[in-house]
């Protein structure tokens, strides 16, 4: 067995461990051994793994590894947010972000490197799509930021309490390894964060949340960001395939099948002149008037390759006003960690073997500033401008 077929024991779930150690004549419970080791302990060397016996580490070596992606760089903000980026193995980079807050401390991470939907407001869009990150590459991000800030605080509490699907790229386009990495965040014997603290955000990829019960009872956002779809097409393209009446009916199905009474955030990103009237505002609220749920207003921060604005002050807050009058309840996302490029959201990496996309983007932005072409350096450089998601 030559060592690029063996299994990554980092990126089993529980099931697909017990399985492994079964078919392999051991016991299942072995299994949860494992997953101590590596996800609550960081250990990566199964020699280091004392209540397994060395005839069955010597075996395991034969035909399984441990590997996680590989940390680039580490950003502090004033603020106490964190910025991680990590090389996965198809060569791009992805990026991460801690954002602590009294009570609880959460962690964005990313689920592809790029992304293939192209939504207007996003950089992380403008690069195109390199790859699916593997489970590993998804539930090392967790890993990580667990090694980096020391996985539980001088009161014994986790430092990172809640994940949010939120980086880079559509985690429902990479469905199965999200899926696994979800189950291993939640299992008790690896993260063991409930189902309310781990939440997937989607652009809206109908067919993936109409099966999602099926695998998960994790929390949900959906990126809306328009309140009828002639916006909405053109500020996402999705939308032209799966349009807004499809999308909420669908988002309706995930949340009614929850054992428990939640409900998914719609985030708003606000852009000034575009989708910040107060009638857009109102509009929403009508939309959704039938749809319980609670609404997450971003406010668009600029970057290079874009020409969108953020709204003003006062936008945001009349946005706000029209729809808490309406009922709903609405916060509005801090700005954090922006002297580190880790304000809300996109995430930028650097995305290797880029598509026609994102050179046509490059190409654009450098002729309309006549700056130079941008390199895969320079999309690092870009992060400090990041927008919001
Ligand atoms: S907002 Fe999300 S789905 Fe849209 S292009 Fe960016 S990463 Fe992809």
């Amino acid at each position: 067995m030559t060592a690029k077929s063996k299994a990554n024991l980092a990126g089993l779930s529980l099931a697909n461990l017990r399985t492994l150690f079964v078919d392999a004549g051991e016991k299942p419970f072995r299994a949860e051994q494992v997953m101590k080791w590596i996800h609550q302990r960081g250990v990566v060397d199964l020699d280091v793994m004392t209540d397994i016996s060395k005839s069955l580490r010597e075996k395991l070596k034969q035909s399984t590894e441990i590997s996680f992606p590989k940390l680039l760089q580490n950003f502090t903000a004033d603020d106490g947010c964190h910025k991680w980026i990590v090389e996965v193995a198809s060569g791009s980079c992805v990026e991460m972000v801690y954002i602590p807050e009294a009570g609880r401390g959460t962690l964005c991470i990313s689920s592809q490197a790029g992304c293939s939907l192209d939504c207007s407001f996003c950089a992380t869009g403008k690069q195109g799509f390199n790859s699916n990150l593997t489970v590993a590459e998804i539930v090392g991000q967790l890993w990580w930021a667990n090694q980096k800030l020391g996985g539980f605080d001088s009161s014994g509490n986790r430092v990172v309490t809640n994940v949010v699907m939120m980086g880079m790229g559509e985690p429902l386009l990479n469905f199965d390894n999200v899926m696994e990495a979800v189950s291993i965040m939640m299992e008790d014997c690896a993260y063991g964060l409930s189902k309310r603290k781990v939440t997937i955000s989607t652009s809206g990829v109908v067919p993936a949340i109409d099966r999602l019960k099926d695998f998960t009872d994790a929390s949900l956002a959906v990126s809306l960001h328009a309140p009828n779809d002639e916006l909405r097409s053109q500020i996402m393209p999705i939308n032209n395939k799966y349009p807004i009446s499809e999308l909420l009916r669908s988002v309706q199905g995930y949340m009614d099948s929850l054992a428990d009474k939640r409900v998914p955030v719609i985030e708003y990103t606000m852009i000034k002149g575009v989708n910040d009237h107060r009638a857009h505002a109102r509009e929403l609220a009508t939309l959704l008037r039938e749809f319980p749920c609670k609404i997450n207003i971003i406010p668009f921060n600029p970057f290079s390759l874009s020409d969108y604005r953020r709204p003003s002050t006062s936008s945001i807050a009349n946005f706000r006003q029209i729809l808490q009058a309406a009922g709903f309840t609405v916060t509005v996302r801090a700005t954090r960690g922006e002297d580190i490029g880790a304000a809300c959201g996109q995430l930028v990496g650097d995305v290797q073997d880029q598509t026609r996309r994102s050179r046509r983007h490059k190409r654009l932005a450098a002729a309309k500033r006549s700056e130079k072409v941008f390199t895969g350096a320079d999309n690092l450089a870009i992060a400090a401008d990041r927008v919001v998601r």
